[in-house]
């Protein structure tokens, strides 16, 4: 390609509207523009590296013996209906109707299409176990699109579902995704971890995700430095390591705390550590059918600690998404101000954490204005009505560093990071919904078992740049590049001599079928401007054909992963293509 006829659209100018690195460099290098929120065009230079990770990712999927097919973006609410998914999914899920009134969705996921598929397509055990697998656009309406492609609207997900006659049988699969995905990671040379995730609302038991380190992930995740453990911070588990010590029980007293706005005022105040305090948190609760009624539940946790909202919200009478009570049903319901909650027997049903729980000696309001109880203990008899109470313990903190890792073997670090594939265990949750069956080898019906596995194809683009590029622009790994050489001409208009050995090189990598792109462009763009645009794109490999480097006869070949520079005879550089070539 001779970038004169290729659309190269760079800028030096870091865009105001792009907050994350990778977001910058890919409006800078004229990867992708904007088209409207979380919707993006991948212009030609974009479109080549998506084009490449999709080959390997579709390589990848292809060698494990996945079929691949293509489903519609747009789905009939009929199929969502019958897993409950149209009034469960949030307004993520783009509705609207057809010229006939009936309802539709853009596909945010498949699960409902491709059980509706294998239900009517697979019926015996001789076609099972089966993965089907797409690489296709889907559409989330996310409330906070940002990032770029990062967290769009629109974006390109290889989904694949798998079905089984039994779970043996899916584990197996599940394993094999998980080391494909792990293979398409090292491939791309990423610091990645996989970690035990949420399965979230898609539901099922096992579920993994694979996450790319980056500061600038949404994610936090968790990581023993002994051992495999590592979590989604949503999940972690994660024990405390420094509990107070136990203390034999003091007599509770009632103390005076005016103006106590914060947990941190009030230990200043009273001069106590914060890890011998507990948090009294009031959210609203819910019914049987997870649907707000009115009531409010209580949290407890150490004052140290703070409240993990995605196991919070699991709990079944405890509202989703997590929603505080205000301040005027706090002052109805418990008759003080929020600083002064305590953890007292009242009609509101208390849920306290097991670092809570072990507490003795502890602070807390005292459901009081201006009032906080010194010397509280659990369950005790009392001198006073004023006495804590808890009616369930259950785990609602949010592991944080220095935890002891849950399986016992080391200390938990944490880390951010792009979660870039999601692995689940779907089991019969949307087959048997749905009555996907098919007949074993004794003619028995079997509700089939289903296993689905994402790769987020645009966001592991964005992902990648993060954790590849310096000052300069992209460092691409070469086999995503969207060129891997470049054939810079500098002075062409002045000597012929660089006309005809550039023009020998390109040819040279042509033939050899390298991605190759010849920067003849005239005088207008400086060759200061094409090294820079060369170094922002990322490419690879660099070559400078000039007539001082003919004159003598020492070519600047120059290595983008390293940055380094040397110097080559003609038919050395002819030799290093040879050499790129066989990569
Ligand atoms: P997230 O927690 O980031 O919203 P998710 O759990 O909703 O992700 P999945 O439903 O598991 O995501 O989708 C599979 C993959 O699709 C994700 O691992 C991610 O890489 C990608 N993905 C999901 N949402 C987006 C988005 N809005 N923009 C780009 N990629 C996305
Ligand atoms: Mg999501």
């Amino acid at each position: 390609m001779r970038t004169s006829k290729y659309l190269i659209t760079t800028s030096k100018e870091t865009p105001s509207d792009a907050d994350t690195v990778s977001h910058q460099l890919m409006l800078r290098a004229g990867l992708i523009r904007k088209l409207s929120s979380g919707l993006y065009t991948w212009l030609p230079l974009g479109h080549r590296t998506l084009q490449k990770l999709t080959k390997i990712i579709r390589e990848s999927m292809d060698e494990t013996g996945a079929m691949e097919l293509l489903m519609p973006v747009v789905q009939p609410s009929q199929l969502w209906k019958e897993t409950d998914r149209w009034t469960k999914m949030g307004p993520e899920l783009l509705r609207f109707k057809d010229r006939n009134s009936r309802d539709f969705c853009l596909g945010p996921t498949h699960e409902e299409v491709i059980t509706d598929l294998v239900r009517d397509e697979i019926n015996s055990y001789r076609q099972l176990p089966a993965t089907l697998y797409q690489i296709q656009t889907k559409f989330r309406d996310e409330i906070r699109p940002r990032f770029g492609v990062m967290r769009s609207r629109e974006f390109i997900m290889k989904d694949a579902y798998s079905f089984h006659l039994d779970q043996e049988c899916l584990d197996q699969t599940y394993e094999v995704m998980s080391q494909t995905y792990s293979s398409i990671l090292d491939r791309l040379q990423l610091d990645y971890r996989i970690v035990d995730a949420d399965s979230g609302n898609i539901g099922g038991s096992a579920s993994h995700e694979f996450h790319v380190l980056a500061d600038s992930g949404e994610d936090e995740i968790v990581f023993s430095n002994a051992s495999d453990y590592a979590a989604n911070v949503e999940l972690a588990k994660g024990t405390v390591p420094k509990s107070p010590s136990p203390q034999s029980p003091n007599s509770p007293e009632i103390v005076e705390t005016p103006s106590i706005k914060t947990i941190t005022d009030l230990c200043s105040h009273l001069s106590v550590e914060r890890d011998r305090c507990v948090k009294t948190i009031i959210v609203q609760g819910c019914d049987q059918d997870g649907v707000r009624n009115g009531s409010l539940i209580t949290l407890v946790i150490r004052g140290d600690q703070t409240i993990n909202e995605t196991k919070a919200e699991k709990l079944e009478d405890v509202a989703s998404p997590l929603t505080k009570a205000t301040e005027e049903e706090i002052e109805r319901v418990f008759g003080c101000v929020p600083g002064y909650l305590g953890p007292l027997a009242t009609d509101v049903k208390i849920y306290a954490d097991p670092t809570a729980v072990e507490l003795t000696n502890f602070t807390c309001g005292a459901n009081i204005n201006d009032k906080h109880i010194k010397n509280a203990n659990w369950n005790l008899p009392s001198t006073t009505d004023l006495k804590p109470h808890y009616d369930d313990i259950v785990d609602i903190r949010r592991a944080c560093e220095g935890d002891l890792s849950p399986d016992g073997k080391g200390t938990l670090s944490k880390q951010r990071g792009i979660e870039v594939g999601h692995i689940f265990q779907l089991g019969k949750k949307y087959s048997s919904s749905m009555n996907a069956t098919a007949l074993d080898k004794n003619g028995k019906g079997i509700i089939l078992s289903m296993g689905c596995y994402g790769v987020g194809v645009t966001r592991l683009i964005a992902a990648c740049i993060e954790q590849k590029h310096d000052e300069k622009g992209i460092v691409w790994p070469a086999i995503i590049a969207p060129f891997l050489l470049v054939i810079i001409q500098v002075d062409g208009h002045k000597s012929e001599q660089v006309i005809e050995i550039s023009e020998k090189l390109y040819n040279s990598a042509k033939e050899l079928d390298i991605d190759v792109l010849l920067d003849d462009r005239d005088r207008k763009t400086s060759p200061g401007a094409k090294f820079a645009d060369s170094e922002l794109i990322g490419i690879p490999h660099r070559f400078v054909v000039s007539p001082r480097a003919i004159a003598d006869g020492a070519l600047e070949y120059k290595e983008r992963n390293t940055n380094e520079k040397t110097l080559k005879t003609v038919n050395e550089c002819v030799q290093l293509i040879n050499d790129i070539a066989k990569q």
